[in-house]
């Protein structure tokens, strides 16, 4: 039967091949062909407008993260939302051009896009995060998905443009340039945008951690990003190049389109959802 299902949404693609990975480049009518050929599968790529050092653009999470999901969308077809980039971002507040919208905007705004997207008949929705400040967001965002029932399962998975361990092209070279607008990302918006990169600027500010906090390494501060990194940039961008940011970015694509895959085949979640919010109803029924 899966086999028949496979062939049948594989058929669906070939059969429309002009169409796009793209929600925005879709014709209303090509709208639900697409949704039929990702098995009702949509995805976010989530990113940012920040400052990304003295080397990056500041849309480097968003074009990268969006780079790597269509790759990776090719690969195993879903529907990529348009671009999005109101995540959580207020660490780089006092750098010039980022957009720090409100927690409450980008909670709601989060749930309202989850919500239109189910409405369209997304019934798997993936934000995909191309951005570390939105990793704490999107963990209470999962969470909050339980407080009502919904027809529809919400998944994230984390960064998948610094998988940079995959083989040796993918390498950095050396330790402690990879982090943030270090050499790892800036190679990996030199894959799709190169214009947009300047690793000939990488040593006008520096990337090194100052450790300026005198505190025990377990506590956590909403200051200590700041403390480390005031001039939003960690590492070292010199480096950086397209031959690298191909090899990463060509490899976290196939590790993320086995994920949209094993999402396109769950049929646990959506059951055990279903389960619970039933159960939720009537907890004095639950089984004690
Ligand atoms: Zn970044």
């Amino acid at each position: 039967m899966k086999t028949v299902v496979l062939f049948f949404a594989s058929a669906v693609l070939a059969a429309a091949q002009s169409v796009s990975v793209h929600w925005e480049e879709l014709t209303a009518g090509d709208f639900p062909k697409a949704l039929e050929a990702s098995n009702g599968t949509c995805a976010v790529p989530f990113g940012i407008i920040e400052k990304h050092g003295p080397s990056g653009p500041l849309g480097t999470d968003l074009i990268n993260v969006r780079y790597t999901s269509e790759l990776a969308a090719w690969q195993e077809y879903t529907i990529l939302f348009p671009p999005y980039y109101f995540g959580q971002i207020f660490e780089a507040r006092h750098q010039p051009g980022t957009i720090a919208y409100s927690t409450k905007l980008q909670l709601d705004l989060l749930q309202e896009t989850a919500s239109e997207m189910a409405r369209n008949g997304c019934r798997k929705i993936i934000l995909i995060n191309g951005h570390g400040g939105n990793n704490a967001l999107l963990s209470y965002f999962l969470q909050i998905q339980l407080d009502s029932p919904k027809d529809y399962v919400v998944y994230a998975v984390s960064s998948p443009g610094s998988e940079s361990g995959q083989n040796a092209a993918a390498a950095p070279s050396k330790p402690g340039v990879d982090g943030h607008a270090g050499e790892g990302e800036i190679s990996n918006v030199m894959a799709s945008r190169p214009e947009l990169a300047h690793p000939e600027r990488a040593s006008q500010e520096s990337g090194k951690k100052l450790n300026r906090l005198d505190l025990p390494a377990s506590v956590q501060t909403g200051i200590s990003w700041y403390s480390n990194y005031p001039n939003h940039y960690a590492g070292d961008a010199a480096a950086a190049n397209a031959a690298r940011g191909k090899a990463a970015t060509e490899a976290s694509a196939a590790k993320l389109a086995a994920v949209i895959r094993a999402i396109k085949a769950d049929t646990v979640s959506p059951r055990l959802q279903k389960e619970f919010f039933d159960a939720a109803q009537h907890p004095l029924t639950t089984k004690q």
